[in-house]
């Protein structure tokens, strides 16, 4: 049996950088409306993730997939639901176990934002 694969989404927008921060991130340049790329990544993440899949000729199912940042969470619900149906056309999606984000308590996806 096939060794199953699992998916890292790198999403390096945050609403600041901090300081001590060493993760591939940086600050939105303007607000959330202006600053964030939104539907231009999801569609360059997706047009990779072809390449790739063409590629390494890719048949393995898709057992996890972790969105990590960055705060993903910036990004909307339907942003995300865009990149996770793109993602089930280009990969074989059998029995996916977890789907994981990094979240931040002042925001979620596609929520408002919280006192965090
Ligand atoms: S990834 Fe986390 S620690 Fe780094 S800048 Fe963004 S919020 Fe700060």
């Amino acid at each position: 049996m096939p060794i199953p694969l699992s998916l890292y989404i790198h999403m390096p927008w945050c609403v600041q950088k901090c300081p001590y921060c060493d993760f591939n991130s940086h600050a939105l340049r303007g607000d959330l409306t202006t600053g964030l790329p939104e539907q231009d990544y999801i569609s360059q993440l997706l047009t990779d993730l072809a390449r790739d899949v063409e590629r390494f000729e890719e048949n393995r199912s898709l057992h996890s997939i972790f969105i990590g940042g960055g705060t993903p969470s910036l990004f909307s619900g339907s942003a995300i639901q865009h990149l996770l149906d793109g993602v089930r056309e280009r990969l074989l999606v059998r029995r996916t176990r977890a789907i994981t984000s990094d979240l931040k308590n002042r925001n979620y996806f596609g929520g408002k934002p919280g006192n965090g």
